[in-house]
């Protein structure tokens, strides 16, 4: 109301007296976003993406030929994956469905997972009428916190994950610089929002960060049940875009007088 009122009043002042305001503007120099066509249906990937599994094979995945591939969905079996390519800080795209014949409870019912870097694990399971831990239920971060809310899906029914994963950094001496933070929509609805880990997560032992890689494989489990996966895709270009400031540009300038 404050705002409307504000905006009408200097408008009427504007118009009244013919004075204009300048616009604020900042000087900062920005790039131009790089252009990215969308997926042309949902859960597609957009045309920047790594695509892990588009419904052929498994073969960014070692491991994935022990998985079975048929009619464009993979299921687990043989092994558990890890990803061929590396990666550090990136949005993941992820389909699932945990059997439609349901066998087992808790934990042994539609378990599967999604680690990344191999260690942080976003929970897969049946968690539809299904009691077990909360920080260990579909869409926990296990042993660290439950999801916001469980919007799990009846077994055998398609479910989306949509994560945002952001990688911890370490000191060369291997102090903690920053740890990893986790933001998920599951079915498109948010279930973690920037949650902080406290390490990697373990069914053993207390969360502990141990110094690793910049980059390393996204871990896909194999838990005993034949859970299914469809459009697994990731996204590397996930970094807020940096600015020039213009002193920095005018500090630039004698530097490239003098090359020349
Ligand atoms: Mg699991």
């Amino acid at each position: 109301m404050f705002t409307g009122a504000g905006l009408l009043l200097t408008t009427l002042l504007s118009a009244a007296t013919g004075a204009w305001f300048d616009e604020y503007k900042n000087g900062w120099i920005w790039q131009k976003p790089a252009l990215v066509t969308p997926g042309d249906a949902p859960g597609a990937a957009p045309s920047d993406a790594i695509v892990l599994f588009g419904g052929k094979d498994m073969s960014a995945f070692e491991g994935g030929e022990s998985w079975k591939v048929e009619d464009g969905v993979a299921t687990v079996q043989g092994s558990s994956v890890n990803s061929k390519q590396k990666f550090g800080s990136c949005q993941l795209h992820v389909e699932f469905a945990t059997p439609e014949k349901v066998s087992g409870s808790g934990q042994g019912r539609g378990n599967s997972g999604i680690y990344f870097m191999g260690q942080y694990e976003v929970q897969v399971l049946d968690s539809y009428e299904n009691e077990t831990y909360y920080d260990g239920q579909c869409g926990s971060i296990y042993k660290q916190t439950p999801p916001i809310v469980n919007v799990s899906k009846k077994p055998g029914e398609w479910q989306s994950y949509d994560i945002i994963f952001d990688a911890p950094e370490f000191e060369a001496d291997g102090k903690m610089k920053k740890p990893a933070y986790l933001t998920v929509l599951h079915n498109g609805v948010l279930i973690h929002n920037h949650f902080e880990l406290t390490g990697m997560t373990a069914y053993e032992h207390a969360p502990k960060y141990v110094p690793h890689e910049a980059k390393l494989p996204i871990h896909i489990q194999n838990h005993g049940n034949p859970v299914r996966y469809r459009n697994i895709w990731v996204r590397e270009n996930v970094a807020a875009p940096v600015p020039v400031k213009p002193e920095e540009k005018a500090a630039d300038k004698p530097a490239e007088k003098s090359a020349r």
